[in-house]
């Protein structure tokens, strides 16, 4: 019996990638530089969530290193300002996924509790579910920032389990990763569902359920797994 659904927030729920690649192209005045802005914030990100930095020391170095390798040294005053631009540009256009709401409506009238397990640096990403208007659906948002440890570390997803009073063993996690979400969750003894929106990979032989919109959750855990018995009829579920 699956008694709590899990869920990646970045690119799972919100379309972090457009929004994020948008600001950065209006930040820089083009929009070639997205994979050098990928690999710098892995690099910083991975120093905020161990907790060597915070949130906004964490994003003003974050730019200031990838204007350095867009062939920019710019003064640190000017950096932060460009910074603070491309953050207000980024919170006025977020948005859910079309098939995020339905989905999070379904699993709550079908009795689930809902987590949210993302790999962000912090509180922030509490601010941007109550501006989206979907915070009201987590029974519990656990955030790397917050414990000091991410995806696909066990621990996060035990803190999501021990939080929501549910053994992992009868929690579903979903994400848009295969190697952080859906096989770190696997590892952490849930069920891991990688949710492959481009629909081009395999899976392999990594033993975890893959979907490539959220639409297909509710029939997936209708057919795979024991839903509650509150369970909503077919009609009033995902469109
Ligand atoms: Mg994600």
């Amino acid at each position: 019996m699956i008694r709590a659904v899990c869920l990646d927030i970045d690119d799972t729920l919100v379309d972090f990638a457009t929004s994020a690649r948008s600001a950065v192209a209006a930040m820089i005045g083009r929009d070639d530089m997205w994979p050098a802005w990928e690999r710098v914030t892995e690099e910083h990100v991975a120093r905020a969530i161990a907790g060597e930095i915070d949130y906004d020391t964490m994003r003003r170095a974050r730019t200031k290193a990838f204007l350095a390798d867009c062939g920019a040294l710019l003064d640190d005053d000017l950096i932060v300002r460009m910074e603070d631009r491309r953050l207000a540009f980024l919170n006025q256009t977020w948005r859910t996924f079309d098939d995020a709401v339905p989905c999070l409506e379904w699993l709550r009238s079908a009795g689930f509790l809902i987590g949210a397990i993302t790999n962000s640096t912090g509180a922030h990403q509490r601010d941007k579910l109550a501006r989206l208007g979907i915070a009201e659906y987590f029974d519990t948002v656990v955030i790397a920032g917050e414990i000091g440890c991410g995806k696909p570390d066990p621990v996060i997803f035990a803190t999501a389990a021990k939080q929501l009073d549910v053994p992992p063993e009868q929690i579903v996690h979903v994400g848009d990763r295969l190697d952080l979400d859906a096989v770190g969750a696997r590892d952490a003894g849930m069920h891991g569902i990688w949710l492959d929106r481009a629909a081009g990979a395999e899976p392999g032989e990594r033993a975890v359920h893959v979907i490539t919109s959220l639409e297909a959750l509710p029939k997936l855990l209708v057919s795979e797994f024991r839903t509650p018995p509150t369970v909503v009829p077919s009609q009033q579920r995902c469109r």
